[in-house]
């Protein structure tokens, strides 16, 4: 083993000195070399603590600018009536009331068109933007996205009336040539009412298959808004919607709700609803009676109807879609029952004599309740028996919620 180098006080020879001394060198290189070694450790700490702070500074400036943004108080929507001139503009708010207001300079001069839809400063009411054009969320709301699945074949009994809608609403899209030679406008639409639950809607839908047509289905109601001018707007894009979707049907349910007959007495509520009408009126006057958009409407409530509705020109065709008879009933029964396993002791005849007074909706829920008997006792097919409970177990639910029924009017 090397003899260890002295300290040069103690060293007695000049070896003995100069091993002192290059060891005392070694020991001093390595010391440098480790804190070389430190020294680019701390560097490299320090460089990701610098793209650290970067990153949070540039957080802490994104989330400044999102408080600002809640911070900033919300843009009146309007609609552009009127231009006076690049940087004077009529607008109606949302609320009702028109303005006079200036135009924001960041404002193309182009896109200002009388009907676009722009956002209000909330003091000033200058226009800051005009938004794209779009249809409201709830009209493309209404549009179902595949053409509907239900045929004729799966609607019971109403033969006369599948025939006068396909005359109706299905030739004038399938065959316009007809008409053309024949030197009449078919009818721009078809009104169908009776009572609830009869197929009104399943028809619509069946001739919106059979013409391979867009439907668009909406509920009187929904087209009944809160602000003034609202609901003629959902109407105006409903039928703007239908025709840039051509070949569409337009299906009103329940149309009674913007379309009863205008009396004199009316609240504010009353007037919204009628202007509502008045734009569905006026989008039946304006379209092609041999183009590609047809509507349907449907109603519990023909006796309330506005006569401006039933006249010529708009529902050309009123349809009634009565209770079903017994033959009716049997169609119906067998449409329903056709999917099912059933024994051979079922008479639909008879189920069919039982259910007088009932619709198809009526029927359908007896021929499912049958089918849960079934399913209940494991039998693996549906017999007679099961259809008569399920028949009882009906009635009695339905007497029980008669009573219901007029307990809460007798509540009330
Ligand atoms: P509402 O006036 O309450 O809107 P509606 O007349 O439009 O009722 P639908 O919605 O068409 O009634 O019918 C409801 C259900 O009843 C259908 O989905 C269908 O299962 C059944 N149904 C009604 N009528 C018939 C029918 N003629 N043939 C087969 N099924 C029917």
């Amino acid at each position: 083993m090397a003899e260890a180098a002295r300290h040069p006080d103690d060293a007695k020879t000049p070896e003995e000195v100069y091993r002192y001394l290059v060891d005392r060198v070694a020991g001093m290189e390595s010391q440098n070399q480790g804190l070389k070694e430190q020294i680019r450790q701390l560097e490299s700490d320090k460089r990701y603590i610098e793209t650290q702070k970067i990153r949070y500074e540039r957080e802490v400036r994104k989330l400044k600018s999102e408080i600002e943004h809640l911070k900033t108080p919300p843009l009146i929507v309007g609609t552009i009536t009127d231009i006076i001139d690049t940087s004077r503009v009529v607008v109606r708010s949302s609320a009702g009331p028109r303005f006079l207001v200036r135009v924001s300079q960041s404002v193309k001069p182009v896109t200002l068109k009388a009907g676009a839809r722009c956002t209000l400063n909330q003091q000033s009411l200058a226009i800051v933007e005009v938004l794209p054009s779009t249809y409201d969320s709830q009209v493309y709301g209404m549009e179902l996205v595949d053409t509907p699945t239900e045929t004729y074949e799966d609607i019971g009994g109403l033969e006369k009336q599948i025939m006068e809608i396909r005359e109706a609403v299905e030739l004038p899209m399938t065959r316009p040539d007809l008409f053309e030679k024949i030197g009449i406008n078919p009818p721009k639409g078809v009104l169908l009412y009776g009572p609830p639950g009869t197929g009104k809607t399943l028809l619509a839908k069946a001739v919106a298959h059979e013409t391979h047509a867009i439907f668009l289905h909406t509920v009187g109601s929904e087209l009944v808004q809160k602000y003034i001018g609202e609901g003629a707007r959902l109407v105006r894009e409903l039928f703007d919607l239908a025709k840039e979707k051509a070949p569409s049907i337009v299906f009103i349910d329940e149309i009674d709700a913007i379309g009863a007959s205008r009396t004199e007495a009316m609240t504010s509520g009353d007037r919204e609803v009628q202007r509502t009408l008045m734009q569905l009126l006026a989008a039946m006057d304006g379209f092609e009676p041999r183009g590609d958009v047809k509507i349907i409407g449907a109603t519990n409530r023909i006796d309330i109807l506005d006569a401006a509705l039933l006249r010529p020109g708009r529902f050309d065709r009123i349809i009634e879609i009565p209770l079903p008879d017994t033959e009716g009933r049997y169609s119906i029964l067998k449409v329903h029952t056709r999917s099912m396993t059933l024994s051979d002791d079922v008479d639909l005849v008879e189920i069919a004599r039982l259910t007088d007074g009932r619709n198809g909706a009526d029927l359908n829920a007896i021929c499912m309740e049958a089918g849960m008997f079934a399913i209940r006792k494991e039998h693996g097919q549906v017999c007679h028996e099961d259809f008569l409970t399920a028949l009882n177990k009906f009635r009695c639910d339905f007497e029980k919620n008669h009573k219901l029924m007029t307990a809460g009017v007798m509540f009330a």
